[in-house]
C-alpha cells in the first residue's frame, strides 16, 4: 500500500537498486517506474558501485525526478556484514573507488567457489548461464546465483533460493571481502558524501550494532543517519530506532531498498524520507564538497 501524501508533498525514497547492481530495472526504468508512481526523488545505491548514476540522471532530467547519488557499501563489523549508505559522494574520489573495486573483486573471486558447490550439491550452473543473469552488473551477488537457479528449474524464486541455498551460513553461501565499517564510514565523508547505516536491525547486523555503539558513532560524527523505516524493521524495531536516532541528532531516513521484481515487498515507495532531512543532507553534501 502506498503511504498517504499530502498535496503538495513529494515523496522521497532514498534507497533503490537496478541492474547495475542486484536490481532488475535498468537505471532509466527505475526513474521512469519512479516517475509513473509519483516518487519524486529516488536515491540509487547499487551494491559496491557508482556506474548507474549518469543513466538514470539523464532519465531523471527527461521526466522530472530528482536521483540523489548513492552507493550502498559492503561493510562488515567483526565479520558481521553491515550495509552503508553513503550518498553525494565524488564520482572520482581515488581511494573510494580503490576500496569499491576491492568489494567487487571479493565478489568475482567467490564465483568459482560458489559454481564449484552448486555441482556438488547436483545443481550444476555454468559460467556462461550465470554471466548472462549478471548482465551488464560490474558486482555480481548472489541474486544473480539465485537467477540461475531459478532459470535452471531448481528452485522457484530468488526468495527460495537464500532461504534454501545462498543465505548466510548456508550450503552454498561462501564469504567474501567486505570494507570495514569504520574504513567506510571515513571514505565516505572523506569523499564528500553523507553517511547512512541501511536496515541497521534487521536480520544479522541487529546484535553487532547495539544502540550505544551506533549513538557513539553518530555523536564522533562519522554516522550522519540512521534507515528506520525499512522493511526488514518491524514496527516496535523502527520505533526503538527512531527514538535512538532523534535523541542523538541522526538523520531518519526511510526507504524501499527496491530491486524491481527482484525482491518481494519493497515496492518502490514504499517507505520515504522527509523533505527536510533530505535538505540536511543536500546541505552536508555541499558543505563537504561532495557531488549533488
Ligand atoms: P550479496 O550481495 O552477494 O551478499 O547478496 C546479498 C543481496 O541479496 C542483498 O543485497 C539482497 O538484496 C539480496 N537478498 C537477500 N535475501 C534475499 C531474498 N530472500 N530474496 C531476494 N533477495 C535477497
Ligand atoms: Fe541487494
Ligand atoms: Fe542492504
Ligand atoms: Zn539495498
Amino acid at each position: 500500500m502506498r503511504p498517504k501524501t499530502k498535496p503538495g508533498q513529494i515523496r522521497i525514497d532514498l534507497h533503490t537498486h537496478t541492474c547495475i547492481s542486484d536490481g532488475t530495472d535498468t537505471p532509466a526504468e527505475l526513474v521512469a517506474n519512479a516517475a509513473r508512481l509519483g516518487v519524486g526523488v529516488v536515491g540509487l545505491c547499487d551494491h559496491d558501485t557508482n556506474d548507474g548514476w549518469d543513466e538514470a540522471i539523464e532519465a531523471g532530467q527527461s521526466l522530472g525526478v530528482r536521483v540523489l547519488r548513492g552507493i550502498e557499501i559492503s561493510c562488515e563489523l567483526d565479520r558481521v556484514p553491515i550495509h552503508l549508505l553513503g550518498y553525494g559522494t565524488r564520482k572520482d574520489d581515488p581511494e573510494l573507488a580503490a576500496e569499491l573495486a576491492r568489494n567487487r573483486a571479493g565478489r568475482s573471486q567467490r564465483v568459482p567457489t560458489m559454481l564449484a558447490k552448486l555441482a556438488a550439491h547436483d545443481m550444476p550452473v555454468s559460467e556462461e548461464v550465470l554471466y548472462r543473469h549478471v548482465g551488464d552488473s560490474p558486482s555480481v551477488g548472489r541474486p544473480h546465483f539465485a537467477d540461475a537457479m531459478v532459470e535452471l528449474g531448481y528452485v522457484i524464486d530468488r526468495r527460495e533460493a537464500f532461504d534454501k541455498w545462498l543465505g548466510d551460513g548456508l550450503p552454498i553461501y561462501v564469504g567474501r571481502y567486505s570494507t570495514s565499517l569504520e574504513q567506510g564510514l571515513e571514505l565516505v565523508q572523506a569523499a564528500g558524501g553523507v553517511t547512512v547505516v541501511a536496515h541497521p536491525w534487521g536480520r544479522a547486523s541487529r546484535d553487532c550494532l547495539p544502540p550505544e555503539y551506533l549513538a557513539s558513532l553518530v555523536r564522533a560524527g562519522v554516522l550522519d543517519g540512521i534507515e528506520v523505516d525499512h522493511n526488514d524493521h518491524d514496527r516496535p524495531t523502527r520505533a526503538r530506532l527512531r527514538k535512538l536516532a532523534n535523541s542523538v541528532g541522526a538523520l531518519v531516513t526511510g526507504s524501499s531498498d527496491y530491486h524491481g521484481v527482484g525482491k518481494q515487498d519493497h515496492d518502490l515507495g514504499c517507505n520515504t524520507t522527509s523533505a527536510a532531512v533530505l535538505t540536511e543532507i543536500d546541505r552536508r553534501v555541499e558543505t563537504r564538497g561532495g557531488l549533488l
